[in-house]
């Protein structure tokens, strides 16, 4: 069994039951997520006998490294699981912090067309143990601590809700990561029976949000993103403005802006109209599309990108532009997927 995957709670009944003291789960997660010591061997508080017991009956890592890609300000690892798929998390120095950008699943079901992973459907859900060894493993090869945390690798996180949670509560717990949940940020598509259940759950709608629009239409956002056609963007809106954040907290609507497709000052208004209610509940992250060869897109120009800004802005609707940093190995949802070569 997977230590990494059991709560403070769970262990302490797991140690219960070998008959140790419950504080021994606290020693133990201790030396994980304080110390990121991962050898039973190291943790000396405990007894040589509890040592061999544990090296012998439970694992820490999950993940196999394969490689590492520096690519700008960025870094790129790539895992392998236990039974054989490849998975990318990618590390970014951002002026006075770093960012984690962990995968919650292997491919996706969404199916964007503009996205690599989708190319795959869904191979499976990662497990709570498997989105933690992510952070586990970067962190124990960085000096500097990580405070932040995007789900935006690659899958949808909300279509693996319960071991994206679980995952969540071992990170922001003070038991486990201790990380704030302000810095801890759920990068999702737009599902809307998942969203509905977020705002009820009292660990999650306390993280950040980020929703992928990508279309100020109905009809161009199903071109993109087929499953708008059961998660329409009227609904999607409707369950965003009843998102239950304080007045001054913003939910991240996500636009990634492709040449030709979406990126015209027409469909700059039109967003600007679609989120005009919105405009104090919402901010806009506009991401220039990463090429890729496998896909029929091109990444528009910078004068595009700023026009598109200006637009929103006149509109009185926040807009960030996001580069990528170090485009070659980073991108939005799911664009991570598009370098798997790099192993063949
Ligand atoms: S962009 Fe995100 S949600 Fe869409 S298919 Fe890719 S990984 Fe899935």
């Amino acid at each position: 069994m997977y230590i990494t995957s059991l709560t403070l709670q769970e262990l302490r009944e797991e140690v219960r039951q070998i008959g140790w003291e419950p504080y021994r789960a606290d020693q133990i997660l201790n030396w994980i997520y304080k110390r990121f010591v991962f050898d039973f061997e190291q943790m000396t508080n405990l007894s040589k006998e509890q040592r061999a017991f544990l090296k012998d009956n439970y694992l820490i890592h999950s993940l196999d490294l394969l490689n590492v890609v520096e690519g700008g300000d960025s870094k790129k690892f790539l895992f392998r699981t236990k039974d054989g798929h490849i998975l990318e998390t990618v590390l970014i120095h951002e002026r006075d912090h770093l960012t984690i950008c962990v995968s919650s699943q292997i491919g996706c079901a969404v199916g964007c067309t503009f996205c690599a992973t989708a190319k795959d459907g869904l191979i499976r859900n990662l497990r709570a143990e498997e989105i933690i060894d992510q952070f586990l493993q970067v962190q124990s090869l960085t000096k500097e601590r990580i405070r932040n945390v995007v789900f935006m690798g690659m899958g949808e996180p909300l279509a693996n809700y319960e071991n994206v949670r679980k995952a969540v509560e071992i990170m922001v717990s003070p038991w486990g990561l201790d990380l704030s949940k302000r810095r801890v940020s759920i990068s999702t598509s737009g599902l809307i029976n998942q969203l509905k259940r977020m705002a009820q759950d009292k660990l999650m709608k306390e993280l950040n949000l980020a929703v992928s629009i990508n279309a100020p239409s109905q009809n161009l956002r199903e071109s993109l993103m087929p499953l708008s056609k059961t998660n329409t963007l009227e609904e999607l809106l409707e369950v965003l403005y009843g998102f239950p954040y304080p007045p001054d907290r913003r939910i991240m609507i996500e636009y990634v802006l492709i040449h030709g497709v979406n990126d015209t000052v027409d469909h700059a208004k039109e967003l600007a109209r679609l989120l005009k209610k919105g405009r104090k509940k919402f901010k806009v992250n506009l991401i220039p599309f990463n090429p890729d060869p496998e896909l029929p897109y091109r990444r528009p120009p910078m004068e595009n990108v700023y026009r598109f800004q200006k637009v929103l802005w006149e509109e009185g609707i926040s807009t960030f532009i996001r580069i990528s940093k170090g485009p070659e190995i980073f991108g939005a949802c799911g664009q991570l997927r598009s370098k798997r070569f790099v192993l063949r």
